[in-house]
This record gives structure tokens, C-alpha cells and sequence, in this order.
């Protein structure tokens, strides 16, 4: 909402260009006419910077090109940048159970922006970011010249891969290296609220959870809730969680490295990765994977940010935080804890 006001600087002309010399055409009529360029490929820039701008600007919105062709043979893709995590994942399951790739949890998020600034998701631990999974890429400078990684140099290439792709150019497209996932994956959330000792297990889980086997992923969702004690707050911990792998493992796993959560089978539900994609997304069970290829799901308005947390947040530290969950302003407010480790250390 904050980026559709009135007074939002709004662009000159909008352009959705079918190919690469059209993006070139582009480039070169914005530089004639003094026009900053702001790249869209899924709009989901926290700061809205693919679509507002303080000095006159146009966008040049990616929404034609999101080709993406699956070599399972040789487990990789080329996914053009205008492509969304969602159409991504729904074409490597169209063409593989065992292939999987490692980005973000939200299918609406576009590949043109997620890649080029990191991406993690629930296979993270296993396989890293989205951009170390991302072995060559079409870039047009502002120079308007085509370049693969070959042509731009191992820097640029680098940069591209974190340093957000709209300071170096337009993607057109990335090559992406595929990964290995089983055909049956395990997920499970388990909800502990204060009364059910949430403080002292989420005090565990953050020295425990970047140390796990890579193949499991527990990340944690806190949210204000009311109290069984009529009248009173108490705050929820969702302990929500992939692994990669059968339940038969996963249940000794978590009980050898995290007891405290108190994991059983009927917690567990075991689906195929794709599967696994729609339930981090909050699909209802069942749901049919065409939902991948929505672009548009309309979600209610909020703020987010992120932030790093180096050191284990003491269990007052966590009280402290409680609290703030407890005042009006924060009554929807979401805090979601996700570990790296693994493959990130
Ligand atoms: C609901 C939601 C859920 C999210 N979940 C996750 C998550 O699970 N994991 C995670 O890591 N992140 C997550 N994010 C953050 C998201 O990955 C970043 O905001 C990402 O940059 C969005 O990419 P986009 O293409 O959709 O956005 P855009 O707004 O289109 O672009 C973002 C930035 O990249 C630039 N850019 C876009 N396309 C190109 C291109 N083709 N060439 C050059 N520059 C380009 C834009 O100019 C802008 O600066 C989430 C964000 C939202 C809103």
C-alpha cells in the first residue's frame, strides 16, 4: 500500500519487451531521454525499487520472458528471469520427481530479483543459496551489450550472484545446476506456546538448528495468540520443518539432536518435494500444483524486513521480545526464525 498512494512517484511508460534487442532498444531510448530504467522481474522488492523511483523513470517489467527449459539428463535449466520461483519449481516437477532446486518458499517471488540477491529456502542447508546454484547467466550491460558469463568475466558473474542484478545490468536469464531430492520428503509443524515451554525449546532450537544433519531444515514462525487462561497473551512458537528423506529417519534424527521439541509420527506427514512446496507456501493439503502458476495471489498488505542474528538471543532476550508481541500494534505481527548452517557454514 505504501507504494500505490497518491503521491507515489509513478513511472513514464511501462514496457514488457519480447527479446533481447527490445531490452536493448530500451536501455539506449532511456539514456536519450535522461530516463532512469527500473527492472521488474516478480515485483517483490521489499523497498518497492523495481517500481518507484525519486527521478523520472520507466519500467522495464520481465513478464514476457519467463521461458524455462529442464535438461534433466544433465540436471540443469535455463529459467529467463522474468520467470517465477512458482512456474520454476512446477517445470522441473513436470519433467522429474528427483530434481529439485534450492530457492525461496513464496512461488509468486521472481527469479530475475531472488537470484541475483541470494535466495534461501528449506533445502538451504543442503545446497546453499539459490545464486550458488546458478552457473551461467545472459546479462545486457548498460551498454546495451549481450553477455554470458564467459563474455562478462568471473567478477561481474560474481556480482551478480548477491550483489542485486540491477546495479550491473538487465538478466535476461540464468542456467541453473539442478539438485538431487528424494521422491519422499518429510514436513511437520509442531506449535508450543509459553505454557507448553516454548521460551526454553526455542532457546535450544538456536543453538541446535544450523547444526542439524543438512538434510533437515527447522525453521520457527512466532506469532501473538490468546492465552487458555481467559484474558491473557501468550506467544506461539510454530516449529516448522523439511527433511529431506523418509519418516523412519527422521524420528530418531530428531530424537538424538532435538528431544525437546518432543517430535512423534502422527506430527510427521511424508509427500513428494513439489508437495513440499506447496505446504511451505500454505496450501491446504490436496491442493492442485496449477496453483504454482498463479502469479497474482492476493495477499492482505504488511511491512516486512530481515536481519541477521549472530548470537543466540538469551532466554530474556526472548521475554523481552514476548512482550512486544503483547502490544495492539503488533496483534498480526509475524517473526520468522530461519537457520543456515549446513552448506552456508
Ligand atoms: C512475500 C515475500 C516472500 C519472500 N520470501 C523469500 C524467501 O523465502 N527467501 C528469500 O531469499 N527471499 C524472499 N523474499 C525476498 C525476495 O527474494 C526479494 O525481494 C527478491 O529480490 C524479489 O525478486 P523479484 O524479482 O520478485 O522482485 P523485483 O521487485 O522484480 O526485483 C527486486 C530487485 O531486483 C532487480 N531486478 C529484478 N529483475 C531483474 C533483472 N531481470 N535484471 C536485473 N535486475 C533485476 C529489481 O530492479 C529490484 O532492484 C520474499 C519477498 C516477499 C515479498
Amino acid at each position: 500500500m505504501r507504494f500505490s498512494t497518491p503521491s507515489t512517484p509513478k513511472p513514464l511508460v511501462i514496457v514488457t519487451p519480447l527479446g533481447v534487442s527490445q531490452i536493448q532498444e530500451i536501455l539506449s531510448c532511456a539514456q536519450i531521454h535522461g530516463m532512469q530504467v527500473r527492472v521488474r522481474s516478480g515485483g517483490h522488492d521489499y523497498e518497492g525499487l523495481s517500481y518507484v523511483s525519486p527521478v523520472p523513470f520507466v519500467i522495464l517489467d520481465m513478464i514476457n520472458l519467463r521461458n524455462i527449459s529442464v535438461d534433466v539428463e544433465n540436471s540443469f535449466a535455463w529459467v529467463q528471469s522474468g520467470a517465477t520461483l512458482g512456474e520454476l519449481y512446477y517445470e522441473i516437477a513436470e519433467q522429474s520427481k528427483t530434481l529439485g532446486f534450492p530457492a525461496g518458499v513464496c512461488p509468486t517471488i521472481g527469479v530475475g530479483g531472488h537470484f541475483s540477491g541470494g535466495g534461501y529456502g528449506t533445502i538451504l542447508r543442503k545446497y546453499g543459496l539459490a545464486a550458488d546454484n546458478v552457473i551461467d547467466a545472459h546479462l545486457i550491460d548498460v551498454k546495451g551489450r549481450f553477455l554470458d558469463r564467459k563474455a562478462m568475466g568471473e567478477d561481474l558473474f560474481w556480482a551478480i550472484r548477491g550483489g542485486g542484478g540491477a546495479s550491473f545490468g538487465v538478466i535476461v536469464a540464468w542456467k541453473i545446476k539442478l539438485v538431487p531430492v528424494p521422491s519422499t520428503v518429510t514436513v511437520f509443524t509442531v506449535n508450543k506456546n509459553l505454557e507448553q515451554n516454548a521460551t526454553k525449546i526455542l532457546h535450544r532450537w538456536q543453538y541446535v538448528a544450523d547444526k542439524f544433519d543438512k538434510d533437515l531444515f527447522i525453521r520457527v514462525l512466532l506469532t501473538g495468540a490468546n492465552s487458555s487462561q481467559e484474558g491473557k497473551k501468550t506467544v506461539e512458537a510454530a516449529f516448522n520443518s523439511l527433511y529431506l528423506g523418509g519418516k523412519d529417519k527422521l524420528l530418531p534424527l530428531m530424537q538424538k539432536s532435538f528431544p525437546e521439541l518432543g517430535l512423534v509420527s502422527e506430527d510427521c506427514t511424508e509427500m513428494s518435494w513439489i508437495q513440499s512446496i506447496l505446504y511451505f507456501a500454505g496450501f491446504p493439503s490436496g491442493q492442485s500444483l496449477d496453483v504454482l502458476l498463479n502469479r497474482t495471489l492476493t495477499v492482505i498488505s504488511y511491512k516486512a524486513k530481515s536481519d541477521y542474528v549472530e548470537n543466540p538471543i538469551p532466554e530474556a532476550g526472548l521475554e523481552g521480545i514476548w512482550q512486544r508481541f503483547y502490544e495492539k500494534e503488533a496483534e498480526s505481527a509475524v517473526l520468522i526464525l530461519s537457520p543456515y548452517g549446513g552448506e552456508n557454514e
